[in-house]
């Protein structure tokens, strides 16, 4: 895919004297030009709040904004444009879910069912719900290479659960939930299945639908729009039923001394003025990925991942965590070098101009699991390629020597 790396102008730069090799896409995506120039765009020519106006910038804007939300629905394949709420990103797509429909759905004695793999994302707002109700939260075990042990899932999914939520791809691991089987588990015992698609939507095409998930959370600066914007799906049913959570302009329906209706899903989530620019980022990102084709980009990382990974495995002192076969691999790699605090390894990496993350990975619990107090993580994206996968692998060789 170096085609589209002349996309991304900040890949273009040197650190330290060295060529930038950008390995820290879990955490955050670049962006390519398309996305900078249509924020930029709206900015010098549409600029105007939505849905209040009736002035022409007005009427753009509105539309504008609101065509996002078809190319959305269209990108996860979600039946309904009016089931896709624009949020700040996962965190807080998962969050209303857990306050709003946890808080009016989720009864004392009730069960919550997460997994060990989980970002505290997914984990500290179930947290809360539970202790707010007094419902129970339970973890399904992982297997030896941390997958998701399925015998578990059977054993901690019963009668007793009122919601399973589980990551579709894991931040820290690489391992990727067989969310549909889950999903079957969870509905079979009335339960309802949320996923949190911050890892998955930016590599991967993704089906709500094909998933029979409930709700779907993802971030959209995972996927090359700017930072705070992100969405939460959620069938119509489900978001019908449940409180808004943020009350102000925009979301109402009719204001009255002593009371106030609320405008349907999805506007009712949609309080105060949104992020504008953000949903218009989003948008372009969408065009700009589904232009290449999500198989293409999957593909494409899937190939590094088939070099990285062995490379790795190879190199005595190095422990990857997390299953060894690439196959069962997504573009999330983490490591760590013996001897060597996982952040004296990303110090030595980024003197070499390679850019990885070092520490928890917003997962403490998956680390208590790992018996490590942090890691370091290499993640892919489209624009890398097989220099930036072979840079790593000779500058973890060179960390070892300097240590050494
Ligand atoms: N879930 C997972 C698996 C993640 O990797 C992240 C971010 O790293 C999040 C949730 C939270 O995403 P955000 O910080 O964009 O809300």
């Amino acid at each position: 895919m170096s085609e589209y790396r002349a996309d991304f102008p900040i890949l273009n730069q040197t650190v330290n004297d060295e060529p930038l090799v950008y390995l820290d896409n879990a955490a955050t995506a670049q962006k390519p030009r398309a996305v900078v120039q249509a924020i930029t765009n709206y900015y010098y020519h549409d600029n105007a709040n939505v849905h209040r106006g009736v002035h022409t910038l007005a009427e753009r804007a509105t539309q504008e904004f609101e065509a996002v939300r078809d190319k959305v629905a269209k990108f996860i394949n979600a039946p309904s444009r009016e089931e896709i709420v624009y949020t700040k990103g996962t965190t807080e797509g998962l969050n209303w879910v857990a306050a709003s429909y946890g808080s009016t759905h989720v009864k004392a004695g009730d069960e919550i069912v997460i997994s060990y793999l989980e970002h505290h994302s997914n984990l500290v707002p179930w947290q809360q719900l539970a202790k707010k109700t007094g419902a129970i939260l339970k973890y399904i075990d992982l297997l030896p290479d941390g997958e998701l042990d399925l015998t578990s899932a059977r054993r901690q999914i019963t009668d007793k659960t009122a919601i399973v939520s589980l990551t579709q791809a894991s931040n820290v691991l690489g391992v990727v939930n067989p969310i549909k089987k889950i999903a079957a588990l969870a509905h079979q015992h009335g339960a309802i299945m949320v996923v949190d698609g911050a890892q998955s939507t930016p590599h991967f095409k993704v089906d709500v639908q094909a998933m029979d998930a409930d709700f779907y959370a993802f971030s959209g600066h995972k996927l090359m729009a700017p930072t705070g914007i992100g969405v939460l799906w959620g069938k119509s049913e489900l978001l019908a039923d449940m409180p808004p959570l943020e009350f102000g302009g925009e979301m109402i329906d009719w204001v009255q001394l002593q009371k106030t209706t609320f405008k349907a899903a999805p506007w009712k989530f949609e309080g105060g003025t949104q992020n504008i620019a953000g949903v218009i980022g989003l948008g372009a990102a969408i065009d700009y990925l589904s232009a290449i084709g999500m198989d293409r980009v999957q593909k494409h990382e899937q190939q590094l991942v088939n070099y990285l990974l062995p490379a790795l495995l190879e190199i005595p002192g190095v422990t990857v965590y997390g299953p060894h076969d690439p196959a069962k691999h997504s573009g999330v790699i983490s490591f760590n070098l013996a001897g060597l605090h996982p952040h004296d390894v990303a110090t030595a990496l980024d003197m070499e101009g390679v850019a990885v993350r070092a520490g928890h990975h917003c997962a403490q619990p998956l680390m208590e699991w790992l018996k490590v107090a942090a890691t370091a993580r290499a993640s892919l994206y489209l624009y890398n390629n097989l220099a930036d996968a072979q840079k790593l692998v000779e500058a973890i060789k060179a960390t070892k020597e300097f240590f050494n």
